[in-house]
């Protein structure tokens, strides 16, 4: 793909730096500058060293808003309770770092503070990709949340694929009627999916240093995608 070509530069960039720090995992901020590189929507974010950045940020992204942790430590940030939905003012942020901070000395990890856009709902979605040390990268694709835990109602490719055998993998799941729109929801862009598989199908082509890749949630709209966590593996 042309456009990615042109911006592997900044890749290379990002990925260097975790790999000189002797990083094998990077945090959702990085792992999605690089998904935006590559021409994946993403949600609007700043990094905070401290309270009175995470704030200065907050005017800047405007609520309502997500806090989340950054850490190399730490990458279910769910399950550390590093992740605050829906701040609705300044004074919900402050509180919300003061916990986050908290729980991190506690902890006793380095940490920032990850300030987001909170994206307006959609469909639940995942992308993602493993690479099978005989097989290469395998491609996944599934409405992530319980259909991909507990239903493993995903489907999967071997990389590279086109365009055609991106769209039968969002036929193949079980769940597919959920992409179409029910009870009042709008149908999910597929064209917007079937692209955020193929520009990860051809970023997995050209980095072999990735051994995993995961955008999860990946948010579907009736127009366009938005890349809502992410996670990359060296
Ligand atoms: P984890 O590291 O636990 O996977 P996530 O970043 O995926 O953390 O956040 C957990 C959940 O919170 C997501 O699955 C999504 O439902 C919701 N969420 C996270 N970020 C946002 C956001 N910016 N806007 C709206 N919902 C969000
Ligand atoms: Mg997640």
């Amino acid at each position: 793909m042309v456009l990615i070509q042109m911006r592997l530069r900044e890749v290379d960039r990002l990925l260097e730096e975790a790999s000189s720090s002797n990083r094998r995992v990077l945090t959702e901020y990085e792992s999605k500058k690089i998904f935006k590189e590559i021409g994946i929507p993403v949600t609007r974010e700043i990094l905070a060293e401290t309270i009175e950045e995470a704030i200065s940020a907050g005017d800047k992204i405007g609520y309502p808003l997500v806090l989340k942790i950054s850490s190399p430590h730490v990458s279910h940030k769910s399950d550390f309770g590093g992740v605050y939905l829906g701040i609705r003012d300044e004074e919900e942020l402050k509180a919300a770092c003061e916990n986050l901070r908290r729980q991190a000395d506690r902890q006793g990890i380095e940490y920032s503070f990850l300030v987001q856009e909170m994206a307006k709902p959609g469909q639940e979605l995942l992308v993602g990709s493993k690479r099978d040390p005989t097989f290469g990268p395998v491609l996944i694709f599934g409405l992530g949340g319980i259909f991909t835990e507990i239903l493993d109602d995903i489907s999967i490719r071997l990389s590279p694929v086109d365009r055609q055998e991106a769209s039968a993998m969002l036929r193949e799941i079980r769940g597919r009627r959920l992409l179409d729109g029910y009870r009042g929801l709008p149908p999910v862009d597929l064209d917007a999916v079937v692209d955020v598989i193929l520009r990860v199908s051809d970023l997995m082509e050209s980095y072999d240093s990735i051994t995993e890749l995961d955008i999860n949630p990946l948010f579907g709209y009736e127009d366009g995608v938005l890349a809502v966590d992410g996670l990359i593996v060296l």
